[in-house]
């Protein structure tokens, strides 16, 4: 399962880059999936936070 941004609807938090900088960093100030990890949507701290997301930006498709 493959994870993403929306850059349209992410207001840039931090707070993705910050719990889990594994697999999220920040690009011009907003949430973006770090290269060669867009794989890692099945992971549950992916997920969590794709949850936790304020303005639910993350994407898991
Ligand atoms: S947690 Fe959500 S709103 Fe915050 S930077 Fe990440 S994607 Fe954007």
């Amino acid at each position: 399962m493959r994870v993403s941004v929306d850059p349209e609807v992410c207001y840039g938090s931090g707070e993705c880059a910050l719990r889990v900088p594994s697999v999220f960093t920040a690009v011009d100030g907003l949430g973006a999936v770090l290269p060669g990890r867009e794989e890692t949507g099945e992971d549950p701290q992916v997920r969590d936070m794709a949850e936790r997301c304020p303005s639910q930006a993350i994407r898991l498709h």
